[in-house]
């Protein structure tokens, strides 16, 4: 007999859930440390240095150990921490305490916005920073995995709510604000097995934001603009079926390719499951980074009630 149309949609089981949004926080641990060794650099430029770049080697501008990952990977985890001390709660002053905490260990690397409204933060004591149209740059959707994770199931206001406490401590931003609720929504329908939600998320940014609807021709070298970013991103992942090829295509444009590579590294992850990720990349991965992934992962998913 056919499930009627408002039968409960089902949950994975619990290993397969578990699975999944490890793939998620190692597929963006992997995106950051593969893309970052091309980042900053042209197609044509990666071409003659690496052929196709498809190795965690390190190196690049900010000459990287192999395997070493980013700011992406690091504050994702620095969010990730704060919403487990307050039991899976995006608490707007604990996000803003993370990563003022983690800026001061010093980080491979800093966004220019991200840096500009944490020491804004530090003078107002504001978690939210001012509302700004040109704050417009990546570096909240980046980090957005933990809150996905722990949003998993909430209805979407709680969820909008959750994404803009962590976004808004250093992007104010409406652009922001779409691409990182459509990535939330992506990393959601990758867990859950439910591809047609993945389409629904990626219409609705279309419709409500159309600047994001990628152009005919390949969006190469993007910048760190989310629109461009996120515009890379889905055209990766329409292209591929399989991680390894979303990712390889990904980082390959060059541009700002470890953000690229975290954030379809997240969606990829979360919808093929760790497994899917290439061996030679998992075993090359940072152990530390790999391990408090794969703890946070878990971590996170406990507050999840899937009743
Ligand atoms: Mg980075």
């Amino acid at each position: 007999m056919r499930p009627s149309s408002n039968a409960p949609l089902r949950w994975p089981d619990a290993d397969t859930l578990r699975e999944r949004a490890v793939g998620a926080y190692l597929g963006l641990a992997i995106g950051d440390a593969l893309g970052a060794t091309v980042e900053f650099m042209t197609p044509r430029e990666i071409q003659a240095r690496h052929g196709v770049h498809k190795e965690l080697t390190g190196g690049g501008w900010l000459r990287l150990k192999p395997g070493q990952v980013t700011d992406d990977t690091t504050m994702s985890l620095a969010l990730g921490a704060a919403i487990l001390e307050h039991d899976g709660r995006v608490v707007p002053d604990a996000c803003a305490r993370a990563f003022d905490a983690w800026m001061r260990a010093k980080p491979v690397d800093i966004g220019n916005t991200v840096r500009r409204n944490l020491v804004t933060w530090r003078r107002t004591g504001d978690p939210q920073a001012p509302a700004s149209e040109h704050d417009a740059g990546n570096g909240a959707a980046m980090r957005v995995l933990p809150v996905a994770l722990a949003t998993l199931g909430r209805p979407r206001e709680a969820i909008a709510a959750a994404s803009r406490a962590q976004a808004h401590v250093t992007h104010h931003n409406a652009l922001s604000d779409a691409a990182c609720e459509c990535l939330i929504a992506l990393v959601h329908a990758g867990l859950r097995d439910r591809p047609q939600a993945g389409q629904a998320a990626i219409a609705r940014l279309l419709a409500t934001q159309p600047v994001f609807t990628p152009p005919a021709r390949r969006v190469d070298n993007p910048s760190g603009y989310v629109v461009h970013t996120l515009q890379a991103v889905l055209q990766a992942l329409a292209a591929h079926a399989d991680a390894e090829s979303v990712l390889l295509d990904v980082v390959n444009r060059g541009g700002d390719a470890d953000t690229t590579g975290a954030i379809a590294g997240m969606v990829v992850g979360a919808r093929h499951g760790a497994k899917a990720l290439p061996r030679r990349w998992y075993e090359r991965l940072d152990p530390q980074i790999r391990e408090a992934c794969c703890t946070q992962a878990v971590g996170l998913l406990a507050h999840v009630t899937t009743a």
